[in-house]
């Protein structure tokens, strides 16, 4: 009897293998679908600079209009298309599709700067740099209107192995911001060192921040780094008044959240910037 329970398990075990393997399969292959098909699309979330409450600019986040599923979060599918090569498409797709969007603000008189997620292995391709300028030469608008947000443990893979192309970035007037910051390892040394201007406090110390004081102290840690580098801090995930108070008290420069803004089709952020706007000025 043991031996068929033993059986059993290894019968279901396989069989969980399988389905996981096809699941990720069929996902991969709608995904490659998903960009002829046009079904990525970006959304914008603004960043307030917490002194003047003014808009700075936004983040581009991806979404996936899936056919049946509905919406899909990056979070859905980006770790899978990051295991291969399809993140280097994707990620073309993202930065093509942010020069449109830039272009159309800017010909609306609107001069946003537009900041971009970049996954590790899109840096390692080698060309990140001629195409993110031909694709904006492409819509007439300045490497200088786009931003680049790279996670810290993306950068810490290989710190010298990017300084190159960071400062190709740096002459070309494309910012660079270290994303969720204070979730990877940084090496002091190295970020003293890379050619960055942004810090990203990531959301989940924002989250707690005000019950934590163990959170609230790494916000000014990180905040005190950011100030003895000379990079700007910008804080994420902001969801409340009292958090917006906290940050701004311990010297943030801007922030971003639901606080202000979900992330928004590009067609309603200038709108939601009339409104924005009339609110603080009113
Ligand atoms: P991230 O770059 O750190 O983006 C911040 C995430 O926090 C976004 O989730 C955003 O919608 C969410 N967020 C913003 N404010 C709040 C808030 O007040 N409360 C809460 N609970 N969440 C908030 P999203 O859009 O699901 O993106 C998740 C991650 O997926 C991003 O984290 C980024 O690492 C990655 N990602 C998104 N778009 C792209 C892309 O085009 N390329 C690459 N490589 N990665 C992307
Ligand atoms: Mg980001
Ligand atoms: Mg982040
Ligand atoms: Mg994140």
């Amino acid at each position: 009897a043991a031996k068929e329970a033993g059986g059993n398990t290894y019968r279901f075990f396989r069989q969980e293998m399988l389905e996981r393997t096809t699941r990720r399969l069929t996902l991969e292959m709608d995904l490659r679908r998903a960009i002829s098909n046009n079904e990525l699309e970006l959304h914008y979330q603004p960043k307030i600079d917490l002194a003047s409450n003014t808009v700075t600019g936004v983040e581009a986040l991806l979404r996936w209009r899936h056919p049946t599923r509905g919406m899909q979060a990056p979070g859905e599918f980006i770790p899978l298309a990051e295991e291969n090569a399809l993140i280097c498409d994707i990620g073309a797709w993202v930065i093509g599709e942010a020069c449109r969007q830039t272009a159309i603000w800017r010909a609306q008189g609107l001069d946003l700067k537009v900041a971009i997620n970049i996954s590790a292995r899109q840096l390692e391709t080698g060309d990140l740099y001629q195409q993110l300028c031909a694709l904006a030469h492409q819509r007439g608008i300045p490497p200088s209107s786009l931003e680049l947000e790279l996670t810290e443990s993306a950068l810490m893979k290989n710190p010298e192995g990017v300084t190159g192309l960071l400062n190709q970035f740096r002459q070309a007037g494309v910012r660079i911001a270290v994303d969720d910051f204070g979730t990877g390892y940084s090496s002091l040394a190295y970020l003293r060192r890379l050619p960055i201007d942004i810090l990203k406090i990531d959301r989940s110390f924002v989250l707690d921040a005000i019950a934590d004081e163990d959170d609230a102290q790494i916000i000014k840690t990180i905040l005190a780094l950011g100030q003895s580098l000379k990079l700007a801090v910008v804080a994420e995930g902001v969801e409340s008044e009292s958090q917006a108070a906290l940050l701004k008290a311990s010297g943030c420069d801007q922030a971003q959240g639901y606080l202000y803004a979900k992330p928004l089709p590009g067609d309603d952020i200038e709108a939601w910037l009339t409104q924005h706007t009339h609110s603080v000025t009113s």
